[in-house]
């Protein structure tokens, strides 16, 4: 357990056996054994220097949105950085805290007049998630605007990192086990209401091509060189297939659908069956887009 001394003075949320399914989008997973939602960039170093001296694991969670959690749960900490969520314009650069919602980041920038974030419109989940897997869209991704990240390491320090060519790979980075706190996103000056425009146009085009936000986390599989996993998956005759609640989103081959009451390990069953498939007709091997906590 923590220190006495820590968990009196912690104005955040601190709970034991703690539910992750309703802090997932696909709403599927089992408990975390200590959950710590910091209500400060300091509070949340405190938590990981005292994780870190009494020897206990973490994992942080963003917004949920491309994360399998295992059906058990998750042993060690789960620390959250939903409150962790200010943006403020410096100098041609918007600053956010890693729990800032993407969405939450989009707009403000927009209202502000500063454009060159419109590959994220309508993308779920925080910044903190964003960078760790390198978000985007066919318009770009978060790599191409982030100027540097503050990063906490295990023992609570921060250091601020200035991504070079290494630092981000598609859906990937070298975030590895740190923790990422805030970030500096590059912006231009834009007419505002162009980037509404073309927020909703992003949006709008979402809605007709993918499920909503609920119930799916995003893509499941990564996309191979040159081509689309939903294409292939769909070319494989999977569209429609499930295990239990859980069904390849006939909308989107790429989406899995939990109609309620899924489980982590229909998910596992129903990625086999999917990926030994798309091996089978096509000789290719679909890597997994969505991180797994087990
Ligand atoms: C309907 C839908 C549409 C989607 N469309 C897209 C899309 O177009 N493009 C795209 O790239 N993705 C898409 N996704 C997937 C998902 O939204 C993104 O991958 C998102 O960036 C994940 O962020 P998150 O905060 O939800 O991270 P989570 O799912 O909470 O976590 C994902 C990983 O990031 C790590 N992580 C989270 N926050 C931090 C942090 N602060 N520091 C260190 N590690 C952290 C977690 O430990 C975990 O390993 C979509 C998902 C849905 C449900």
């Amino acid at each position: 357990m923590l220190p006495v001394a820590l968990q009196n003075r912690f104005k955040g949320e601190l709970a034991a056996e703690h539910p992750l399914a309703p802090l997932t989008t696909w709403r599927i997973g089992g408990p975390a054994e200590l959950y710590l939602e910091p209500a400060s960039p300091e509070e949340l170093a405190d938590a990981v220097h005292a994780l870190w001296r009494i020897g206990m694991p973490y994992r942080v969670l963003g917004g949920g949105s491309n994360l399998l959690v295992p059906d058990r749960g998750v042993r060690g900490a789960v620390l959250s950085l939903a409150r962790l969520r200010g943006v403020h314009f410096d100098e041609e650069i918007v600053v956010a805290e890693a729990g800032a919602l993407l969405h939450q980041i989009v707009s403000k920038a927009a209202e502000w007049g500063c454009g060159g974030l419109e590959a994220l419109a309508g993308i779920p989940g925080q910044l903190g998630g964003a960078i760790f897997g390198n978000a985007g869209s066919r318009l770009g991704s978060i790599s191409e605007v982030a100027m540097w990240i503050d990063l906490m390491d295990e023992d609570g320090t921060l250091e601020r990192v200035v991504p070079d060519g290494q630092f981000f790979r598609y859906r990937a980075s070298k975030v590895g086990t740190r923790v990422v706190v805030r970030a500096g996103l590059a912006v231009r000056p834009d007419d505002a209401t162009r980037l509404q425009e073309s927020k909703h146009e992003m949006l709008r085009e979402r809605l007709a091509t993918q499920p909503g936000w609920i119930g799916n986390a995003g893509c499941v599989f990564k996309n191979p060189d040159g081509d689309s996993a939903g294409r292939l998956i769909d070319a494989a005759g999977c569209k429609g297939w499930h295990e239990g609640p859980v069904a390849v989103s006939a909308i989107h081959a790429n989406f899995f659908e939990n109609a309620g009451g899924g489980r982590a390990e229909d998910v596992r069953k129903l990625t086999d069956r999917v990926r030994a498939q798309v091996d089978r007709q096509f000789g290719v091997e679909l890597r997994m887009e969505v991180r797994r906590w087990d």
